[in-house]
């Protein structure tokens, strides 16, 4: 924790005191504060930073990233159905020569950290579909950072882009289809932050495993991180966050914003059954996905972190007429969000490589419209937030609110979490779109917060002694 922690929160308690002066109207949250006893609320976006992941994401290198986006596109089609036949690899074309170089990249890594990560492939075969006119075989590529903590090694985050590319036609596995964006930009992120993370995990020791994945068949329908997601569950994983980047290169059209990238996550989770929707309408719960958590907690990363671009949390799954990875994640009841550039230029995606004369228009995915700067502070943001997460302490299990009778206070119990020395009350008004205030609880697994549950929504957090804090759970009332 920065040194400068406590100063921060004394300032941030003095804010929260006037903010609440500021705002004070009939009956509201701050006089209800005010009545409570000790230490005042502090505000939720208060900044905590980790020195050694701070030091650790300026390793991340837009040129190393240049590189990775141009050997590529060098494949010249990254189609699910373009060649992986041995004699294309060695020509260096096609998606098995694509695959073949990513998984030398992480082994790469690896010999640099001493055999640290893991390398591994996830291989399977596609059958017949509307995109895939044969039977095809998929191969997801995947690197392994193992948690250094025994009791905690079987947490996991992950970071994903996908490897495979397509032109104008989703069937044409022969023609260029660079792929520079989308999703070369996405793989480029996992695999930089593989690089970065790897080389840091000899000082920061996360507790929690990293998985930094590659997945292909997602222009043909998710096929690779559908298959990906159900191995994790019918292996039941303890996958805590998925982090899919697809379309991160900030396109240099004019109307760019290269300030921010947009984190699209679910409202009402795609695996809940119809008891969990009723409950969700119950608690006023739309805004509490596990997924939305996990995008609050990227903003707060990007609060914390000085990655060069700020996430702006978009509150839906994806954009209009298109998906992506992190929902077949979403469909197995996993906490997985969307990194995408601010605006995209449809030009340059998805289209054969040509130029239309009369309106001068280039089309195509190529590497010469991608900032490579753009996607070096993408993969800042992702290796800060893949840091914090897997630093910190496991959620607080069985979060309980409990609501046996009628009272103006509020009192959240839950079990102790491996890794935690502290926990934290956070609270927001059910109208605000992140937390507002939080309240430590520095022993047991108790709490009573002067503020009543009718009127703002809870979530309870573990933190280690460095300060380093986990996703947020929202607690189940109890009578
Ligand atoms: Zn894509």
């Amino acid at each position: 924790m920065a040194q400068s922690a406590s100063s921060r929160y004394l300032s941030s308690s003095l804010m929260a005191a006037a903010l609440a002066l500021a705002f004070c109207g009939p009956p509201c949250l701050a006089q209800e504060m005010a009545q409570g006893q000790g230490p005042a609320p502090r505000l939720a976006s208060d900044a905590h930073t980790d020195a050694h992941i701070a030091e650790a994401i300026k390793q991340v290198s837009a040129d190393h990233i240049r590189q990775t986006i141009e050997r590529l596109v060098s494949f010249q089609n990254r189609s699910t159905i373009s060649a992986q036949d041995e004699a294309s690899i060695k020509a260096g074309k096609g998606i098995g020569a694509a695959r073949e170089w990513i998984k030398a990249e992480f082994e790469r890594y690896s010999k640099e950290c001493g055999g640290c990560l893991e390398v591994k492939t996830d291989a399977f075969t596609e059958p017949p579909g509307e995109r895939i006119p044969q039977p095809t075989e998929i191969v997801n590529v995947y690197a392994v950072l193992r948690g250094a903590d025994p009791k905690q090694a079987d947490r996991i985050v992950l970071v994903t882009g996908h490897y495979d590319s397509r032109n104008s036609d989703t069937l044409n596995g022969t023609d260029p289809a660079p792929g520079a964006n989308d999703d070369g930009s996405g793989t480029a992120v996992s695999l930089e932050c593989a690089r970065v993370l790897s080389k840091a995990a000899n000082k920061l020791k996360f507790p929690a495993t990293i998985i930094f994945l590659t997945v292909a068949g997602e222009e043909q329908g998710l096929n690779g991180s559908k298959h990906f997601a159900q191995m994790a569950k019918q292996q039941r994983w303890k996958l805590e966050a998925v982090l899919n980047n697809d379309i991160v290169g900030g396109d240099r059209s004019p109307q760019q914003d290269l300030s921010v990238v947009r984190v699209f996550s679910e409202g009402l989770p795609a695996a809940a059954s119809e008891a969990e929707i009723r409950r969700v309408r119950m608690l006023g719960g739309e805004s509490d996905s596990t997924s939305r958590e996990l995008a609050r907690y990227i903003a707060d990363v990007g609060r914390s972190y000085d990655a060069g671009v700020k996430p702006l949390t978009i509150f839906r799954l994806d954009r209009f007429l298109r998906g992506g990875d992190h929902y077949s994640f979403n469909q197995q009841g996993f906490a997985a969000v969307r990194f995408t550039e601010f605006r995209e230029d449809f030009n340059h995606q998805h289209q054969n490589v040509r130029k239309d004369d009369a309106s001068g228009i280039e089309y195509g995915d190529l590497p010469k419209f991608v900032d490579f700067d753009y996607v070096a502070h993408v993969a800042r943001l992702n290796a800060a937030a893949l840091a914090s997460l897997a630093s910190a302490p496991a959620p607080p299990a069985t979060v309980k609110m409990l609501s046996k009778d009628l009272e103006n206070d509020t009192t959240l119990t839950w079990e102790a979490s491996a890794g935690a020395g502290a926990y934290e009350a956070v609270w927001r008004s059910t109208s605000a779109s992140d937390w507002e205030y939080v309240q430590t609880v520095s022993s047991g697994t108790r709490a009573t917060v002067k503020v009543s549950k009718d009127n703002v929504i809870f979530g309870v957090r573990a933190v280690d002694a460095a300060g380093h804090r986990s996703l947020p759970v929202v607690p189940e009332p109890e009578r």
